[in-house]
């Protein structure tokens, strides 16, 4: 049976016994900040469990993507020494909130198995919690499962709890006996064993006690029943083989690998470790991919890295080389694709990323490991085998390297690595970038915030009707000091001072989503309140921050909100643009565009998109023209509040790190133009926009780039901005904008012109002035000497000066002086001739002492200067003596 067909068996089976069929929930979960990956199918129902929620149904049934690579549950260490553990799999469950309980659940789950499933009964095993005698007894009077096929498992295993308090209850798993050929072997071996034999492939979970703080379990008055059935295992058995990596779900990849390798599953133990981690390794980091989480250095990124690099280090025992791991994805995507659409919609932007991680991990592994094979040999030789924390923070903090990599190695070499030390490491190093990050500004939710929010005050947005109502002050606050945000809640305040104020209602949109807050007036007859920007918190408390111009508010007062349009209008026509141009991207770039982030100001907007290249002009110019003629075509951009799945279903874009609720917004442009997930104000129809300018495009972090851009009124300002700029250069140029590239060209071309002309006269003006110098030539002992000030302040000149007086003197001593800028240069040049008997550095030594500084150099050549100008003409006559003396 196809692993398809065994989970629609599943869903079917519960649907036609009352349960409502629900889509698996992100591997993000939405409402547990606490939890790392969703990593069983309760997870989405945890409210419902809890009595915090209530739904259309009592009975529901589901396929959870789940992962177990990180928390609570940690499966990643196992993944590829079993059969059966995965860090991604699927969990069929079936939930019921209060309605059946345990006869039933047991029931459907043993007729299921072996009646649709058709599995031999002689073949399977159930374990309970010792003190169920309830499950007992169905097990064994209603089922006719024999005693001794019925084991009693203690609290660790077989008593489940969902904290330190609240729902909790007994469990009863279901093992498949494999046969005594599978498994470890031992005399000893049982249900419950390490090893594969006894497979555990469902467990039915009765929650039916609350644990109080105190310990006690009471009763709950109605139980529930959440049951977690591994499909890769069940679809294992029922293919008839023994481990899930013989599943269909695994043969694609499997092979694919075998390809790259070049070596077959299933012939070596060492290679099958690395077959089983690459094929589980590749189809999480698909599928986490897909839910939005990029590889990273902390939380769920980081995991996520891991498991990539993971797979890499086990890809070196195969042999393959090169990037790989992003074309085993695409094939994850193939087998997997048509059943979770998020992943097939995800390719591209999938191989991206794996790519783009695959080649930054091949310099890390270069360099970390030759860093530890060094250590472990130094280690080795003072036979000693710990390898220290410390290193290992080193090498994952410089290399990112993971730990776990790092223990694998060791462990292969005879090491053991001290971890301890490593968490230790670890922990100051976020203490460390903890302080320096609360120092860095991050916002923290001022407590007052939290404090209105906790007494339920929420302010209605009137704002995607109107832009003018009625509202009453339902809390005041005066700002004392803006920086320290420590906002006072107050009865009323007046004239020149800052307030925050909440209304019941508001058309004032706050700040969220990229777009930013209204800006505005609040007042009244008598009361005028400027307001400069509108905030948010959490949800629903809109908080209008303003002075007071003139007159007083207090709480309750009625007043009238006012957004300043002009600016709103702006601001919508960047919004609306920044959906055109996220559509433009797709069509030109490819459907792998993705937003991550933007800035929707009335002036201007800014986008980040995920692409991994520079655009180039061409195709920017391209994209530009796109938005425009999209904008000319005035489509009307329409918004409609539908839910979530009917957006999805739809196709409508969402962003990446934002979780929605189950009504959610969508914004429409055209027919189907683009379609957004989107709680941002619009323009009515594309039209209004009326012109759309890009200026800029560029990187902001890898596989990340940012676009700008203007439009409307600010498009117009900046083009006029632009043009007069051009204009002022043309009339300094004395041209048109039109002629100015080839006035440009032409005073560029002078200059070079002239520059060379200088350069000509420069030299002839050097000639002259050697050829003057020659006259003043002595002769001292037969030796031919020139020192003479000239006129020049660059040493570089003073240099050619130098090697042109020797080439004409051609033998004998020179010795010149400049002065500028306060300063004195000095050269001394020394013919070959004559350097046998006279040294040019020791001359220039002696020279510089004399103008107040230092020089030195070699025998035929030397450099020095001082900062006593008006020693020069001194310092250069006693030259004839230094050399007489010599
Ligand atoms: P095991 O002891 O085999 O690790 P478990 O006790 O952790 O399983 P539960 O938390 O009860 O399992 O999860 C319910 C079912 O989900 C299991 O019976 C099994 O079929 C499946 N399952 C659990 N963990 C994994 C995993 N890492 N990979 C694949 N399937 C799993
Ligand atoms: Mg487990």
């Amino acid at each position: 049976m196809e692993s398809r067909k065994v989970r629609e068996k599943f869903l079917h089976y519960f649907k036609d016994h009352g349960h409502e069929i629900v889509k698996s929930s992100s591997l993000v979960p939405k409402d547990d900040p606490t939890l790392l990956f969703t990593n069983a199918g309760m997870v989405q129902f945890k409210n419902l469990f809890l009595g915090l929620e209530k739904r259309s149904y009592i009975r529901a049934a589901s396929s959870q993507k789940c992962v177990r690579a990180g928390g609570k549950h940690n499966d990643l260490d196992q993944v590829g020494y079993t059969n059966r553990h995965h860090t991604f799999f699927e969990m069929l469950g079936n939930f019921s909130f209060g309605d059946y309980f345990k006869e039933e659940a047991i029931d459907m789950a043993w007729e299921l198995l072996t009646v649709e499933y058709g599995l031999p009964e002689e073949k399977l095993w159930v374990s309970i919690y010792k003190d169920d005698d309830e499950a007992n007894k169905i097990w064994s009077q209603k089922i006719g499962l024999p005693h001794d096929k019925i084991i009693r498992f203690g609290e660790e295993d077989n008593f489940w709890s969902m904290g330190e308090t609240g729902p909790c209850g007994p469990c009863s798993e279901i093992y498949i006996d494999q046969g005594p050929g599978i498994g470890c072997g031992k005399p000893t071996c049982k249900v419950g064993c390490d090893c594969d034999r006894y497979l555990e492939v469902w467990n039915l979970v009765f929650t039916q006690y609350n644990r109080e703080t105190n310990g006690n379990l009471t009763p709950l008055p109605n139980p529930n029943i959440d049951t977690g059935m591994g499909l890769e295992r069940l679809a294992a058995v029922l293919q008839g083989g023994y481990s899930n990596y013989d599943s269909d779900l695994f043969s694609d990849i499997i092979s694919l690998t075998e390809e790259f390798a070049g070596s077959k599953f299933g012939q070596d133990k060492k290679n099958d470790i690395s077959f089983k981690v690459i094929a589980d390794h590749s189809r999480a980091v698909a599928f986490l991919i897909a839910d939005g989480i990029m590889p990273s250095n902390e939380g769920r990124g980081y995991v996520l890295r891991r498991i990539i690099r993971r797979a890499i280090r086990y890809s070196q025992v195969l042999g393959l080389k090169g990037p790989f791991l992003h074309r085993l994805t695409d094939k994850v995507i193939d087998v997997m694709g048509h059943d979770y659409l998020e992943l097939g919609q995800s390719r591209r932007f999938v191989d991206e990323v794996v790519i783009n991680e695959e080649k930054r991990f091949e310099d890390t592994l270069f360099h970390g490991l030759s860093l530890l094979k060094e250590e472990m040999d130094g280690l080795r030789s003072k036979e000693k085998s710990i390898i220290p924390g410390s290193l290992v923070f080193r090498l994952y903090d410089t290399f990112g390297f993971p730990p776990d990599l790092v223990e694998d190695i060791a462990q292969e070499q005879g090491f053991r690595v001290d971890l301890g030390g490593f968490d230790q490491a670890m922990a100051e190093q976020r203490a460390a970038s903890q302080r320096s990050w609360k120092g860095s500004g991050e916002e923290e939710i001022p407590e007052i915030y939290r404090m209105l929010d906790s007494r339920g005050l929420e302010c209605k947005f009137l704002g995607y009707e109107t832009l003018k109502a009625r509202g009453k002050v339902i809390s005041l606050l005066k700002v004392g000091d803006p920086l320290r945000r420590d906002s006072k809640e107050v009865n009323s305040a007046v004239r020149g001072e800052q307030v925050e104020i909440i209304l019941d209602q508001s058309p004032f949109y706050s700040e969220s989503g990229g777009q930013v807050g209204d800006t505005g007036w609040i007042g009244n007859d008598n009361l005028r309140i400027e307001v400069v920007d509108t905030i948010k918190y959490p949800t629903s408390l809109i908080i209008h921050k303003g002075k007071i111009i003139e007159g007083m508010i207090s709480s309750g007062d009625i007043v009238e909100a006012m957004v300043d349009e002009r600016r709103r209008r702006n601001i919508a026509h960047n919004h609306t643009a920044t959906h055109l141009l996220q559509a433009a991207l797709r069509e030109t770039l490819g459907e792998h565009v993705k937003q991550a982030g933007s800035h929707v100001g009335s002036e201007r907007m800014r986008f980040d998109f995920t692409h991994f290249a520079q655009i180039m002009p061409d195709r920017l110019k391209e994209i530009e023209m796109l938005v425009n003629l999209n904008i000319q075509k005035n489509y009307p951009v329409t918004t409609q509040i539908m839910p979530r799945d009917e957006a999805f279903k739809q196709e409508a874009i969402a962003l990446f790190e934002e979780r929605y609720g189950d009504q959610v917004r969508v914004v429409t442009i055209g027919d189907g133009l683009s379609k957004e997930l989107c709680g941002g104000t619009h323009v009515t129809a594309t039209g209004d926009i009326g012109v759309f300018f890009l200026v800029s495009e560029g990187a902001v972090a890898s596989g990340i780039r940012r676009i700008e851009a203007f439009t409307g009124e600010g498009a117009i300002r900046e083009i006029q901005k632009e043009m007069n700029n051009l204009k002022n250069i043309s009339s300094l140029l004395k041209t048109t904008p039109d002629q100015l590239a080839k006035k440009v060209q032409h005073v560029i071309g002078d200059q070079k012109e002239k520059d060379r002309k200088i350069e000509s006269l420069k030299a002839r003006l050097l000639r002259k002035q050697s050829e003057d110098l020659i006259n003043t030539v002595k002769e001292i002992n037969g030796i031919r000497i020139i020192s003479h000030e000239v006129t020049t302040a660059n040493p570089k000149d003073l240099r050619e000066f130098g090697d042109h007086l020797r080439d004409k003197l051609k033998s004998g001593i020179i010795v010149l002086g400049a002065r500028g800028n306060g300063k004195v240069f000095l050269l001394c040049r020394v013919t070959p001739d004559l350097t046998d008997r006279f040294n040019a550095g020791k001359i220039i030594k002696d020279l510089s002492v004399l103008v107040g500084g230092k020089g030195g150099g070699k025998k035929d050549m030397a450099e020095g200067g001082g900062t006593k100008v008006s020693e020069l003409k001194k310092a250069l006559s006693k030259v004839y003596d230094i050399i007489e003396g010599i």
